[in-house]
């Protein structure tokens, strides 16, 4: 089975996944976007020149808006500038866009696929497998799991296991018992198990190493680059390998 992972909007916290990722003998996407995200410190010249030795860049916009939700025009110029910008600093063709926010829509897919894209990353979650190219689909995000850490909407407080409530229907087709559902860590062993045992095409790991650090996340990461790389038949690839 592949294992991919991706990393989005480029912090300067990346460095420090790419780093995991290279002692684990794991291959990352990084969706680099130039603008300021959260306030946060973002790459240099130097730390994507580092990156891009052992992993890939994508592009990320260069403003980070929803496209659906700007001109036509715009979100072209969007997509397409920050390609440029990637194969700049890459000095490669840039084959990989991610929508931010996973906002997009059959209009904006064909824009990333006019501007010369192979394919993009969505934010759906817990699949193995994508039916289309600029709608890649991811396995599991890393993130707080199964209860929130924090309450950025007034209504969390009323649903604090969401991130568990979301998966549940999907946890349940998958077979995967309660008693592996009380850490991050033990749900992506058993997502990871389960894919491999019925012969998925892939597990998609991607995250943002912010909130890694914002919610404690680096052990448990750590642990599971740990368990894949014990794992049989396992090929360690880029986004763009699952095209
Ligand atoms: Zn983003």
């Amino acid at each position: 089975m592949k294992f991919t992972t991706s990393w989005d909007d480029g912090y300067a916290l990346d460095m420090k996944i790419s780093k995991l990722l290279n002692t684990y003998g794991a291959k990352g996407t990084f969706y680099l976007c130039p603008q300021k995200q959260h306030g946060k410190e973002m790459l240099g010249p130097d730390d994507i020149a580092t990156l891009i030795k052992e992993h890939e860049l994508g592009a990320h916009t260069i403003n980070h808006p929803k496209l659906t939700l700007i001109t036509a025009e715009k979100a072209r110029e969007e997509i397409s500038e920050s390609k440029k910008r990637i194969e700049k600093l890459s000095g490669k063709s840039c084959d990989m866009f991610c929508y931010p926010y996973g906002d997009s829509n059959d209009e904006i897919e064909n824009i990333v696929k006019e501007a010369g894209y192979k394919g993009a990353r969505g934010t759906a979650q817990m699949l193995f497998a994508s039916d289309n190219e600029y709608q890649q689909n991811t396995s599991l995000q890393i993130a707080p799991f199964p209860k929130r850490k924090t309450h950025s909407r007034w209504w969390h407080k009323l649903d604090q296991y969401g991130p568990f409530r979301v998966k549940r229907k999907l946890i349940k087709t998958y077979g995967i018992p309660l008693r592996e559902c009380t850490t991050w860590l033990s749900l992506a062993k058993a997502m990871f198990t389960y894919a491999q045992s019925t012969n998925q095409p892939y597990f998609h790991l991607w995250g943002h190493s912010h909130e890694v650090e914002k919610y404690d996340m680096w052990e448990e990461l750590e642990a599971f680059l740990r368990f894949v790389t014990k794992q049989k038949d396992v090929e360690h690839v880029v986004n763009s390998s699952l095209l």
